[in-house]
C-alpha cells in the first residue's frame, strides 16, 4: 500500500510545492500577534526517511519571524509532522498493511523495530492528546479510534491513486506542526 512513494523524489518535490504554498499563505496573513510583516526565518532540520535526491530541500523547515515583535510564525506542513524527525510520509506508512509483517515494514522504511514501536506510541498516545487531533477528529463519523491510527485513516480519504490519497491525508495533518497549533 503506497510504500513505493517513499522512493519517489517526484512525490517528495510535490509535497515541497504544497509546503511553499502553505508558507506563502501564512506570510500573507502577517503576524498573528501584532499584524507586523513576516520575514523568512527558515530553520534547519535533519530529515530522515526521504530519498537522497531531495534531502537538501528537506533540510529546511519553512518559517517566519515578525519584523516588529519578533514572534515566530511556523506555517502548516505536509512534509513534517510537528517535531518528528522522520518525514510525515514515513510515519503515515508506519503500520503494517494487511499481509505485511512489522519486520517487512521496517525493512521497507529502513527503520529499526524500536523506531517503529516509538511511532506507534506516538500515533496512539501522543497524537490523540494534541489540540490538533481533539479538534480534527470530529471530522470523522464514525470516529477513528486511537488504537486504529494511522491505518484507520486510509478508508476516510478518497482518491484514485496512492499519491492523491496520501497528499490529502498529509494536507489534513499539515496544521499539526504549525505555530497556530502551539508547536
Ligand atoms: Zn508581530
Amino acid at each position: 500500500m503506497c510504500h513505493s512513494l517513499l522512493q519517489d523524489p517526484a512525490f517528495f518535490r510535490f509535497l515541497s510545492r504544497i509546503d511553499a504554498e502553505l508558507a506563502a499563505e501564512a506570510r500573507r496573513g502577517r503576524c498573528p500577534h501584532c499584524a507586523g510583516p513576516l520575514h523568512v526565518a527558515d530553520y534547519p532540520r535533519k530529515p530522515r526517511g526521504c530519498p537522497a535526491a531531495v534531502r537538501a530541500e528537506y533540510a529546511w523547515r519553512l518559517s517566519f519571524t515578525c519584523g516588529r515583535c519578533e514572534t515566530r510564525t511556523t506555517p502548516a506542513s505536509v512534509r513534517f509532522l510537528g517535531r518528528r524527525v522522520y518525514v510525515a510520509l514515513a510515519l503515515m506508512l508506519a503500520s503494517p498493511p494487511r499481509g505485511f509483517t512489522a519486520r517487512a515494514v521496517c525493512d521497507r522504511l529502513a527503520v529499526s523495530a524500536r523506531t517503529l514501536a516509538r511511532w506507534r506510541t506516538w500515533w496512539r498516545q501522543a497524537l490523540p492528546a494534541t489540540p490538533f487531533w481533539r479538534k480534527a477528529r470530529g471530522r470523522f463519523l464514525p470516529p477513528v479510534a486511537s488504537d486504529d491510527l494511522p491505518e484507520g485513516l486510509w478508508a476516510r480519504f478518497g482518491g484514485p491513486t496512492c499519491a492523491e490519497r496520501m497528499a490529502q491525508i498529509l494536507v489534513f495533518f499539515s496544521p499539526l506542526g504549525s505555530s497556530a497549533m502551539g508547536a
